[in-house]
């Protein structure tokens, strides 16, 4: 079985080429089927008596896959020929490309490859060779392609594209059969088509006149060579139809694309001659930059911040599929990522849906399924709707601002919010998390004045003020300070809380961080507000100076300074109960990812621990976290600040220096160690958070001392076993290889160790679970 392709630009006859040909082909014996690719679908129509066939897309929107049946979408035409089109979308929406990879999964599913057949044709547009249309080009369809074409310089611009096209499949064996010309009766018709032919080196296989046959055989509802089998024209499709049987019994040569330049091509139409080259080369793809992604997608980031406003039905435009991961990763993210059971958890709700779009909706549009939706939120009463677009939409071009008009006229005082987060497959959830961010910053009434001592918190996740007690300690302080009531801009909130939220005379950012501080500048930018000049406060000394400030500004002094006096009482307090256990101890510390550890080394140092080491680890590889490299603390020169960027560089500094206590956020592995390992996690705000520490630093030390820990309170210390561990024996080769796993970069200490163990000797100092993870890296031997 012989697949032949079609190709050309829309209008330019190669449907009239397709069925001539498969009927001359017919004629002279041969099974042939005829596919029409085009979203025109009237490749077959002159085969069938000028009638109307089902498209196959039309079929299966109408019909479930178990009760289709390939008779019904195939139609036997004239002279016998098997006749099929795939049809397509409405010109404008949808997407005709993916409509012919619907259609030739669909046909195979039918049974299409069991059809006897000796030649299968296929008629495909030509002017868009996007990846759909390309389908038949591809090396499990086409055998052959022709390319038609005309004098015309467009006509031959497809072509050229057309040949591209078959280009960048890389195809694996010559398939070009060459050039058929299509007369449209331009000036130097044929001396135009030879200097392309020549230019891409494709022979012109016949050359077809312009003639009024052709319309007076549609009149009649055949094709030329079965109203006229006489004619000039039909004479001619019956050579095209030899040169395919040539083909067919291999004795035809085919030719691999050469396509033309871009300035080859604009010598062409300047009528100057063509420079030929020896080598095409294949143009480079621009596409496949690597972009660092932030994890998720837009939409996912947009549905993720628009979430937490309770009562906003969200829609969310793209497949279920899509919906549901998103619904789902929210309460992941926070269940276990977080280890928190914040407000947001419960986020699956009611008010997010999906427009469920199906493979349908992915080709002939999804307006509908998205008006739908839009109907039913609109007649329950909700007067705001916002709509997220994932990427199917933007990517078959779904007009959403077309949508909202139509929308809103429907429905007067609607206000539907499009956030067009589509069409960024690598990533960026930030960006769609900024756009609904906007949009919800957008719904605050500007006209409403702050009279009520009230406090709007303005973050845009609100994942340290949900962790641990943070949200507790804040809420408490809040409240002595007079604030009856916390708003949070935006999580776990109502709409009317939103609109209303101006009237709260409080606004603070929970964090200084670039997606807060763009939150808080819009609301004061757009909307008027006042922003306090500090974010939330972290520990002792921070959050008296806040308090202060609080006061002053917003006119409460005295109730200020009375919950000063309070603050200090129970800091003091905290200390007394506490300093006679930490007095003298030591600690080593490790920078947080935050890098905003100063209300933690403050209350160590007023508890009377010494600091000996800060590590501020930068990771190498990737350069995922680490603090901000410009470090900063209050501290900084009270601190021995160590710069490192390999955890085993710190390991072995920290065990040289052996603290009664190191404290950091590193996954080392510290098995068998004297000291204890405090994971820090972020509950850092108001005095609350020092006081706690205390408590929980004091309780953990002195907790059973199991793995090895140094004990307190006159129990015994306990000694790693060390010295017991069998030599490893490596090689120099995986020596080099761990070099590398390390990123190049070896402490000198662990090199000794590992050309010690090259010479098959126990290394001298090597912690045994370092020789551990040597052992695994080396496979255990
Ligand atoms: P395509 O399939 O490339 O879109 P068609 O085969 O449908 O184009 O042709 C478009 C119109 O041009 C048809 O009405 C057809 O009758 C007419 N046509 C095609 N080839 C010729 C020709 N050689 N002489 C006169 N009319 C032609
Ligand atoms: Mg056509």
């Amino acid at each position: 079985m012989l697949q032949v392709a079609v190709y050309g630009k829309g209008g330019i006859g190669k449907s009239t080429t397709s069925s001539n040909l498969s009927f001359s082909l017919a004629k002279k014996g041969a099974k042939v089927l005829q596919v029409g690719c085009d979203p025109k679908h009237d490749s077959t129509k002159y085969l069938i008596n000028g009638k109307e066939q089902t498209t196959v897309l039309d079929y299966i929107r109408s019909t479930p896959p178990s009760q289709r049946k390939l008779e019904n979408i195939m139609l036997e035409g004239s002279g016998g020929v098997m006749c099929i089109e795939a049809g397509g979308p409405e010109p404008g929406i949808g997407c005709a490309g993916r409509g012919i990879l619907t259609t030739f999964d669909t046909i195979e599913k039918m049974g299409i490859n069991e059809i006897d057949k000796d030649i299968t044709l296929y008629d495909v547009l030509g002017d868009v060779v996007c990846g759909g249309f390309a389908v038949p080009m591809r090396n499990e369809y086409a055998d052959a392609v022709y390319i038609v074409t005309s004098g015309e310089f467009m006509a031959i611009y497809a072509a050229n594209n057309i040949l591209r096209g078959l280009l960048n499949f890389g195809t694996s064996r010559p398939r070009v059969a060459g050039i058929i010309l299509n007369r449209r009766n331009v000036e130097n018709e044929r001396e135009i088509v030879e200097r392309f032919s020549d230019g891409v080196g494709l022979p012109i296989v016949v050359d077809i006149p312009r003639s009024d046959e052709f319309i007076e055989a549609e009149r009649l509802g055949k094709t030329v060579s079965e109203a006229f089998p006489d004619s000039v024209p039909a004479s001619i499709y019956g050579q095209l139809a030899n040169d395919v049987i040539a083909i067919s019994t291999g004795v035809r040569k085919l030719y691999d694309p050469h396509p033309l330049s871009d300035a080859q091509l604009n010598d062409l139409a300047a009528g100057k001659a063509i420079t030929v080259l020896g080598n095409f080369k294949r143009e480079a793809c621009h596409c496949n930059k690597v972009r660092r992604g932030t994890g998720s997608c837009a939409s996912r980031g947009a549905v993720f911040a628009a979430g937490r406003v309770n009562d906003l039905p969200i829609i969310i435009h793209g497949p279920a599929s899509c919906g549901y991961v998103m619904s789902h990763t929210q309460d992941v993210h926070f269940l276990t990522e977080m280890g928190t059971n914040p407000s947001t958890a419960g986020i699956l709700r009611n008010n997010i849906q999906s427009t469920r779009m199906s493979n349908d909706s992915s080709i002939f549009g999804g307006h509908e399924d998205l008006m739908r939706i839009i109907r039913a939120e609109a007649n329950k009463g909700k007067r705001t709707i916002m709509v997220i677009t994932t990427c199917v939409p933007g990517m078959i071009g779904d007009n959403l601002d077309l949508i909202k008009k139509k929308a809103e006229e429907e429905y007067p005082g609607l206000n539907l919010v499009v956030v067009k987060a589509d069409g960024n497959l690598t990533g960026g959830s930030e960006e769609g998390r900024l756009m609904v961010m906007q949009a919800i910053i957008d719904f605050i009434d500007e006209a409403r004045e702050p009279v009520d001592m009230e406090c709007n918190l303005i973050d845009d996740n609100f994942i340290v003020y949900s962790s641990g007690r943070n949200s507790e300690w804040t809420n408490r302080l809040l409240k002595d300070l007079g604030f009856s009531k916390v708003h949070k801009i935006i999580d776990n909130v109502f709409l009317d809380e939103v609109v209303g939220c101006k009237k709260n005379i409080l606004n603070v950012r929970t964090f200084d961080d670039p997606t807060v501080n763009g939150m808080a500048n819009a609301m004061a930018e757009k909307k008027g507000m006042k922003i306090f000049s500090e974010p939330l406060p972290k520990g002792y000394s921070d959050t008296l100076a806040w308090v202060e400030k609080v006061g002053k500004e917003y006119g409460i002094e005295e109730r200020s300074q009375a919950v000063s006096e309070k603050i200090k009482q129970q800091y003091a307090e905290a200390l007394e109960r506490h300093r006679p256990f930490f007095e003298g101890k030591t600690a080593d510390i490790i920078s947080g990812i935050l890098g905003d550890d100063d209300w933690m080394i403050e209350v160590l140092i007023d508890a009377g621990v010494q600091i000996r080491n800060y590590y501020v680890f930068r990771m190498r590889i990737g350069g995922g976290s680490g603090p901000s490299p410009d470090f900063e603390s209050r501290y900084k020169d009270r601190l021995n600040v160590r710069e490192m960027s390999n955890p085993l560089e710190i390991k072995m500094a920290v065990q040289e220096s052996n603290p009664d206590m190191v404290i950091g956020g590193v996954m080392i592995g510290w098995h068998g160690q004297q000291f204890k390992e405090f994971s820090r996690d972020y509950q850092c705000f108001t005095h609350y958070a020092s006081i706690e520490y205390l408590d929980y630093m004091h309780t953990m030390m002195t907790s059973a001392p199991t793995m090895g820990w140094r004990s307190w309170e006159g129990e015994e210390e306990s000694k790693p076993e060390t010295g017991k561990a069998e030599p490893v024996k490596i090689t120099q080769q995986q020596i080099e290889a761990i070099k590398v796993m390390m990123g190049g970069h070896m402490p000198p200490k662990m090199e000794a160790a590992l050309n010690q163990m090259k010479e098959g000797k126990m290394p001298e100092g090597v912690p045994p679970d370092m020789l551990q993870m040597i052992k695994s890296m080396t496979g255990g031997h």
